[in-house]
């Protein structure tokens, strides 16, 4: 069965447009990637989520400190806060401090937890963090919701794109589009200087022709980004943007006008009349 969530099928929850991000691959900044398009979304003024399906290495928590930890109401579980993103994660589920290791039927009972009793309320959009690898959780959320589209997150290398591409043809095996393809980490060329590619230096061209991804976009390793991250920080909150926290409100922007533009409040077109 393919629950269509866009069409409130769950009764309270009403979410407009669902996002996977997913790497295959752990450690190329797919966790960082959730947390910055949600955050972006969130200050443009719409109403955002995120799930932490990340299980055996959720890191959403850490991402989004709780200012309103979750609840059970009406037997509907509801969302930690964080500002005002919504965020579920299995360490909600109070089971990360005691263990790591979580054997099948426990990650099966968290994601049906999230698939059928999240009150998620109305929602612009839902972020999706998957785990590295395609198993059960990745098979699971794809049979169950309908994605609007996945974003691919990739370093310039052969074992990352090897893994994206796997990954990437689950997606769009299930008919999910690929709306794009993002390398992470990348490199930027210096002024009169020559720094050799920290990452990798493999073009990922092959990767966007052959997923039809819509678009294909790179975000700079920027340390200072990952220290804002590290320390709870808003990397879009500071009086002087990072290069990376530059380029992801940029991507963050062209992905909603491509999911839909009526995503894109008024506010941002409209002139303040008193300045003139
Ligand atoms: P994943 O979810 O794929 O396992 P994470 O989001 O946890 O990866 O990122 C792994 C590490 O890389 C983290 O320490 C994160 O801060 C760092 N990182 C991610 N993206 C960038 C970037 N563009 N520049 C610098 N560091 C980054």
């Amino acid at each position: 069965m393919r629950l269509n969530i866009l069409n409130g099928a769950q009764g309270a929850s009403n979410i407009k447009k669902l996002v996977a991000v997913a790497a295959g691959k752990g450690g190329v900044g797919k966790s960082t990637v959730s947390a910055a398009l949600a955050r972006c979304s969130a200050l443009r003024g719409l109403k955002v989520g995120v799930l932490d399906a990340d299980v055996y290495g959720p890191s959403m928590p850490l991402l989004f400190p709780a200012d309103q930890a979750p609840n059970v109401l009406d037997q509907r579980i509801q969302p930690a806060l964080s500002g005002n993103i919504k965020v579920v994660s299995i360490s909600h589920f109070g089971l990360v401090e005691k263990a790591t290791a979580f054997r099948a039927p426990v990650v099966n009972m968290f994601l049906q937890q999230c698939i059928h009793k999240v009150d998620w309320g109305d929602l612009d959009i839902l972020y999706v963090d998957f785990p590295p690898g395609v198993g059960d959780v990745h098979l699971c959320l794809l049979q169950e919701w309908a994605f609007s589209g996945v974003v691919l997150v990739s370093l310039a290398n052969r074992l990352s794109k090897s893994d994206v591409e796997k990954a990437a043809s689950s997606f769009v095996d299930m008919g999910v589009p690929v709306l794009c393809v993002l390398e992470n980490m990348a490199h930027v060329e210096a002024p009169h200087q020559f720094i050799e590619p920290l990452f990798g230096k493999v073009d990922l061209k092959s990767l966007v022709e052959n997923t039809n991804a819509a678009l294909y976009k790179k975000i700079p390793f920027d340390p200072k980004l990952a220290s804002l991250f590290d320390s709870s920080e808003n990397p879009f909150m500071q009086s002087k943007l990072s290069p990376a926290a530059e380029a992801f409100l940029s991507f963050e922007e062209e992905l909603l006008k491509l999911l839909d533009n009526s995503l894109l409040p008024q506010v941002y077109t409209q002139t303040l009349e008193w300045q003139t």
